[in-house]
């Protein structure tokens, strides 16, 4: 069964952040000096996120995507990846870390059914990583990436947020990295999400931009001939060698969109630049059925109209999504809670 939105968009794709936690600091994303956290006793339990899966699937939902905050936080996480990947309405199983922690866990994370991993890492300079992030943390990423490389994933992808001026000098640089451990490239436009305080038009790096640039490098690139509702648009470069840009700043993608997410804390977001989600917690807590979930669910869905990163296109001058003071007022709406 799939459920259909107004703009006859499937709910296909769910993100669920496991944490809201983060043990870097990126500047894109959580630049600020403190943070407001979620209430622990609010965190949903693995065998919450189980049943709110099950919802989610007898729906339409075939792919998942575990985030957070950084997911390698939360203990014990291979046995949620357990119960998730054993069910088999769940087609595509995948996690999106920043790498810090991956080293030692790759290994299990596959073995517990994980199928993909998508790692962040926007520089290969040890310097401008903990400038970024504010951690000294470049060689622990290294080593997780490499791990996962050989734990066996389907695949392997490194994000990369480039920005003007930070590491927009990096793009080959890191399309030969990723081709020497095997993972694909995804180079992500800055976005002007929840979060992302210090935002600005000028610190964008356009797909457009990205690909004038790669083309200086490389000589010409192909698009790669597909349908897909994966966020990235794929070129290959002429010795084979494939990448992917991610364009919700200047170029977005809401049509096509098939993704929703769910906080730590079971909030359920249309999008990353949504408002206001939908509190699955409280009913589930309150001993709702998976079908009154999914009654719910259903009708939060197809009467979902929103096209979030279209919309910022309508804004003459963009500015940052969320000021300061809102985002110190409502956890909900930072990018760090909501899961990339
Ligand atoms: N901690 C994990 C990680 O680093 O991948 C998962 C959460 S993180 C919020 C998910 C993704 O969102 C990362 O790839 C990160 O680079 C991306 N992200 C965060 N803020 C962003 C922004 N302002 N623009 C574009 N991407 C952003």
């Amino acid at each position: 069964m799939s459920v259909i939105d107004r703009y006859g968009r499937p709910l296909g794709s769910l993100r669920i952040s496991v944490t809201d936690r983060c043990n870097l600091r990126c500047s894109y994303c959580m630049p600020e000096p403190d943070y407001a956290w979620l209430p622990k006793d609010t965190i949903l339990s693995f065998e919450e996120i189980d049943t709110m899966v099950g919802a989610f699937t007898a729906l339409g939902v075939d792919r998942v995507r575990i985030t957070g905050g950084e997911p390698l936080l939360r203990r014990d996480l291979t046995s949620l990846i357990r119960v998730v990947a054993a069910r088999d309405a769940v087609r595509d199983l995948a996690l999106t870390t920043n790498g810090v922690l991956l080293a030692p866990q790759a290994l299990a994370l596959r073995e517990a059914g994980l199928q993909r991993i998508t790692v962040s890492l926007d520089t290969l300079d040890r310097r401008r990583f903990e400038a970024i992030t504010r951690f000294d943390a470049l060689d622990a990423v290294l080593s997780g990436i490499d791990a996962a490389a050989a734990a066996g994933f389907a695949s392997v992808k490194i994000d990369s947020v480039i920005m003007k001026g930070v590491n927009d000098d990096e793009l080959p640089a890191l399309i030969a990295y990723g081709k020497r451990v095997g993972a694909e490239v995804r180079f992500i436009e800055y976005m002007d999400v929840g979060g992302a305080t210090r935002w600005s038009t000028e610190a964008v790096v356009s797909k457009r931009e990205m690909l004038d640039a790669l083309e200086a490098h490389y000589g010409a690139i192909v698009p790669v001939d597909e349908t897909s509702s994966a966020p990235a648009v794929r070129f290959r470069l002429s010795d084979g060698t494939v990448f992917g840009i991610i364009s919700s700043t200047t170029e977005p993608f809401c049509h096509s969109c098939d993704r929703s997410r769910l906080t730590a804390d079971g909030v359920w977001l249309m999008c990353l630049y949504a408002r206001a989600g939908t509190d699955l917690r409280r009913p589930l807590r309150a001993g709702a059925t998976t079908e009154e979930l999914q009654r719910l669910i259903t009708a939060v869905w197809t009467s979902r109209a929103d096209r979030g990163a279209e919309e910022r296109l309508w804004f003459d001058r963009r500015e940052p999504l969320i000021p300061v003071a809102a985002l110190k007022k409502d956890a909900h709406l930072e990018m760090h809670t909501r899961g990339g």
